[in-house]
């Protein structure tokens, strides 16, 4: 949340207002002031006036209740979707978006398509994990990990995702350990340098997506400005400085991308790099029906000839990369009939 602003309006109470309204915030998960009974009234009253805790969202739930997906509206009316996913032993991961929008026009992303609107301040990304852990309370379950793999690029917004995830951090607040925060960026070098800089275990994520650079430039028009060999290199010091895992995103698009060629393709990139693995996902078509309608039909004829790649040829794909030694994982496919889980979102 806006810290500064909390700090102006307490800055006549007395020192250790600020750490309890915090944990009011934070820990309690409090939605109202008035239930804050141990706060003179006149402070209660003057909170709710300048501080409001209402965070305004329309809810979809997937048919197994697995996936859940916000629709939040920000001050200025305009909309940004965050979904929460349920995994196994309680693992609850929430996707963040970090602007409205994106300038980024990849080809095949829906948020791409949408265009850009504007970033989202620190406590904007802030209340998205906020709403998802007041809903996860009413279950007894807590958020455990935060993904930024939601609408925008977070590399373009560096500040404020950074100021997000350092008072999510706040031992004296949330409290979630740096470990579980993961940004997603599609190679924005300046962003990977300073994050290496950073004194906080964060894990990146690196979508990649293509192994070459005539085809990522085809589809993620940035490449031209950001090329794999500059994109690795800025990776290569992000691990030798912070010695962290970093995990290479790979949507597979039918007949695009998913060869074996561009496998064999892909394993020369990641051969000589340690602490680097693949995670192969398989690309999410549903998302166009959210369009809204005037850009709808362009989209598909934009990203409407892409398709997912075959079950088969993803497995194929796979093992020519697992054979030369390279550690795939597979990401499950999250909230299909809510029209997209992360990374195909774009608000009605
Ligand atoms: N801008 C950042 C983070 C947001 S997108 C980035 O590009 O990394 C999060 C992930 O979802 C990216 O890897 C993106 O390429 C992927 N994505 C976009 N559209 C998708 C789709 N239709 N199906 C599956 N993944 C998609
Ligand atoms: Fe932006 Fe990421 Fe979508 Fe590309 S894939 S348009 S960078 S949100």
């Amino acid at each position: 949340m806006n810290l500064t602003l909390l700090e102006k309006i307490l800055a006549k109470e007395p020192p250790f207002r600020l750490k309890q309204v915090k944990r009011a915030i934070f820990r309690d998960l409090v939605e109202d002031w008035s239930r804050v009974t141990t706060f003179p009234l006149p402070l209660r009253e003057k909170l709710k006036e300048k501080y409001p805790l209402r965070i305004q969202a329309k809810t979809f739930a997937s048919e197994d209740n697995k996936t859940v997906k916000a629709v939040i509206s920000l001050k200025d009316n305009l909309k940004i979707e965050t979904v929460l996913m349920h995994h196994k032993n309680k693992r609850n991961t929430i996707c963040v978006s970090s602007q409205v929008g994106c300038p980024l026009g990849c080809i095949f992303c829906a948020t791409g398509k949408s265009g850009f609107k504007r970033n989202l301040e620190d406590f904007e990304i802030v209340e998205q994990v906020l709403f998802f852990a007041r809903y996860l309370k009413k279950e007894k379950q807590k958020v455990t990990n935060v993904v930024f793999m939601g609408m925008g690029e977070p590399f373009l917004n560096y500040d404020n995702v950074l100021g997000a995830i350092k008072s999510l951090n706040d031992k004296e607040g949330f409290n979630l350990g740096a470990r579980r925060f993961s940004i997603s960026t599609v190679g924005i070098i300046e962003g990977i340098k300073k994050l290496a800089e950073e004194k906080l275990e964060v894990n990146l994520a690196i979508s990649l997506h293509a192994p070459n650079d005539i085809l990522r430039s085809k589809i993620i028009p940035i490449n031209k400005k950001y090329p794999l060999s500059d994109i690795l290199k800025a990776v290569d010091g992000y691990i030798k400085k912070t010695r962290r895992r970093v995990m290479f995103e790979y949507i597979m698009i039918k007949g695009l991308n998913d060869s074996d060629e561009h496998a064999k393709e892909l394993t020369e990139l990641m051969k000589k790099r340690r602490l680097s693995f693949v995670n192969l996902i398989s690309y999410n078509v549903t998302h166009l029906e959210v369009l809204p309608e005037e850009t709808r039909q362009d989209s598909y004829n934009l990203i409407g000839v892409f398709k997912p790649s075959l079950g088969t040829r993803i497995k194929k794909f796979k093992d020519i990369l697992e054979k030369a030694g390279i550690a795939v994982t597979q990401r499950y496919r999250f909230g299909q009939d809510i029209r997209g889980a992360c990374g195909q979102l774009a608000a009605k």
